[in-house]
């Protein structure tokens, strides 16, 4: 499961349990990125504080898994070094399914080799609100053209929660609690993410 995870959030935690228990996955192995190209000249905040929110979030959990793949990869964070870099990592004949939501899914086809990474892993992609799942089997067809892998989609209870929501909550004094685990809520408060004068990369 990719995401910048700037800060991790309850969406995100549902839709992998909820993608591991659907597919019976054996692991999710969560993927920070270290530089979003769909994020260009957009600040974002250190790689160190995104993987230790990710990992905090889902220590308790022993099917979640943090990877530093990405941060540790210079250079733009692409999906398919990243498939190919677990390709040649687990075991030959492991499936690959990359999860995402609605919202990123969409926009599959203007990923870097996109025809490619489609017939390198399958996708598990999430309703997320604002899409229908009408809407996103629609936007899929395409994709599946060129995938020779499943992709399936998966209803997730609806939660109307975003890092960027959070983010702007924290700068604004508003409540985060229940939007994300408290280990993680302590871990902006005890750093100071998300005040004005922190946010550096
Ligand atoms: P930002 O607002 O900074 O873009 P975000 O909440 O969208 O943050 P990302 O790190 O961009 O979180 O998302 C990582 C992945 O998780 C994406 O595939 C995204 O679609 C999915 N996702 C994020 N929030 C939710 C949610 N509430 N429900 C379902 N999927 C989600
Ligand atoms: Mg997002």
């Amino acid at each position: 499961m990719g995401g910048t995870f700037d800060p991790v959030h309850y969406g995100h935690l549902v839709t992998a349990e909820v993608a591991r228990a659907k597919f019976l996955l054996d692991l999710v192995v969560f993927v920070p990125a270290g530089i979003p190209p769909h994020k260009k000249g957009i600040k974002i905040s250190q790689g160190t504080d995104r993987y230790m929110m990710t990992v905090l979030a889902t220590v308790s959990n022993p099917f979640f898994k943090v990877s530093r793949a990405e941060l540790d990869r210079p250079g733009p964070s692409y999906a398919i070094d990243t498939v190919e870099y677990f390709c040649t990592t687990f075991d030959k004949g492991t499936e690959i399914f990359f999860i995402t939501g609605a919202d990123a899914a969409v926009e599959i086809l203007t990923w870097k080799d996109a025809k490619d990474l489609l017939k390198k892993c399958g996708f598990i992609v999430a309703t997320r609100p604002g899409y229908s799942t009408g809407e996103l089997k629609g936007h899929l067809k395409e994709a599946k053209l060129y995938s020779t892998h499943c992709i399936y989609t998966v209803e997730v209870p609806a939660l109307a929660i975003s890092s960027t929501d959070i983010r702007r909550r924290v700068k604004q004094g508003e409540p985060i609690r229940y939007l994300l685990p408290r280990n993680v809520e302590n871990y902006i408060y005890k750093t100071g993410l998300y005040c004005p004068n922190k946010i550096t990369e």
